[in-house]
């Protein structure tokens, strides 16, 4: 290769230009007097990018089957076993749609279309965790938002479109793979219309977001401030196809089980009297019941209920669901402690009766299993403030008195041997 020219000129080994006050080269620092000139360079990085941005087909060879998904949520929620179900299923099909066009037995293309999931259940009861954890065993990117912190006013659809944001950053700034990912939207209940008046009604509010939001599920190619926040001008915007993202949308819908039931007493089928206090398996089996016309007297907008065609409901977690959520799951909150607190040398443990009364906290604190942690949190703060100026091996057996504060242990009477040298 000719590395030099006249008077020994550095000549760019790619394109065999010799540098010169408007091309400047770099030496490689392996081999002497090989050059690359800057132009070479931008060459090679654009290369290079689009080798990155060039998304592998989906094989339904290496995806998971529903059971494996289900199998893996297992590990991490306690119960809910019907929401596992149906989102195993949703995820797996959301992988058939992106795996390309089928063709039918008569030889036709077809087009598999996504299904977007709306999960209903009380706040703590794992709605988020099961997207969490969903997104753990998949290889598309993943984002969470809330949408009480969407916003309607001034420029409808930009906060809107600051989801996609998320998901295009999860998706490590690539459109392509923010494309074929899946956003869990929490809260959707929140901007339901306040009026039960489902016509032309003055009080719309949530309406905008509804409206906003359903713009996105329903396949658009959304342009996105790459900053977030509002547009401006003369930003350069990303621009991003929904149509294949699936939406899981999740939210509390307190007292739909009302209208549902409300809707089943004047038909034929019974739920008894109306007014008596139902167990939770009978408001369970009523919100599996829902249709649209439910969610549109809540305050759902048709056109957003008609782009979410799977619905499932999560039950409200019992005391023997806390106790397990406490124990069970792979990163159970009393095994994180416990891995926590060895750190600083101490061998802790719950007895039976403190997972019980954490239990009982709980539930009268009706925060389902997101207080648990808070709570636990709140006993052991004296003793993780404590114990690591405490050298030596030490031992903690929480009980029903340490939990209710009855008993405070002393840091320095945990110790099970003096500390060596
Ligand atoms: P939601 O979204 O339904 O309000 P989350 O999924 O955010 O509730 O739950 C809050 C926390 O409670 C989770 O991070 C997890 O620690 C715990 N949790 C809730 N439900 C379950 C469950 N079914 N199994 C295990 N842990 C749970």
């Amino acid at each position: 290769m000719a590395r030099f020219g006249k008077g020994d000129a550095k000549i760019c080994a790619y394109c065999g230009k010799p540098a010169d006050s408007s091309r400047r080269v770099v030496q490689s620092p392996a081999i002497p007097d090989v050059y690359i000139c800057e132009f070479c360079v931008d060459a090679c990085r654009d290369v290079l990018d689009d080798q990155e941005h060039s998304i592998a087909p989906i094989n339904m060879e290496d995806i998971p089957t529903p059971k494996e998904f289900k199998e893996y949520l297992d590990q991490y929620v306690i119960g809910q076993d019907y929401a596992k179900k149906v989102l195993s299923v949703a995820v797996y099909n959301h992988y058939k749609q992106l795996s390309g066009d089928r063709l039918s037995k008569t030889g036709e293309n077809i087009k598999i279309e996504k299904s977007n999931v709306l999960l209903l259940g009380p706040t703590g009861s794992g709605k988020t965790l099961l997207a969490k954890t969903l997104a753990q065993k998949l290889n598309v990117p993943f984002a969470i938002a809330d949408a009480t912190t969407l916003t309607e006013a001034g420029y409808v659809g930009e906060d809107v479109e600051n989801v996609l944001l998320k998901l295009y950053n999860a998706a490590g700034q690539d459109e392509k793979a923010a494309e074929r990912g899946i956003i869990f939207i929490d809260e959707i209940d929140k901007i339901a219309r306040k009026s039960e008046n489902t016509s032309i009604t003055r009080d719309v509010s949530g309406e905008g977001v509804q409206q906003a939001l359903l713009k996105i599920l329903e396949g658009t190619v959304a342009s996105v401030p790459p900053q977030g926040g509002r547009k401006h001008p003369n930003q350069d915007m990303i621009h991003i196809d929904t149509t294949n993202i699936l939406f899981i949308c999740g939210g509390a819908f307190v007292d739909l089980d009302k209208i549902i039931e409300k809707r089943l007493s004047t038909s034929s089928i019974g739920f008894g009297a109306e007014g008596t206090r139902r167990t939770e398996a009978e408001r369970m089996e009523l919100l599996n019941q829902v249709t649209s016309d439910d969610l549109v007297k809540f305050g759902i907008i048709p056109e957003l209920i008609g782009r979410l065609p799977i619905t499932c409901a999560l039950k409200e977690l019992d005391k023997a669901d806390l106790k397990r959520i406490l124990t069970e799951p792979k990163n159970a909150i009393t095994k994180q402690f416990q891995a926590s607190l060895a750190i600083d040398d101490v061998d802790l443990s719950f007895n039976d009766e403190s997972i019980e009364e954490l239990a009982e906290i709980a539930i009268k604190n009706k925060t389902g299993a997101r207080g648990l942690r808070a709570i636990v949190e709140k006993i052991l703060l004296d003793i993780m403030f404590e114990v690591p100026s405490v050298k030596g091996k030490k031992k903690l057996v929480i009980t029903r008195d340490i939990v209710n504060q009855k008993c405070i242990p002393d840091p320095k009477t945990l110790l099970i041997e003096e500390k060596t040298a």
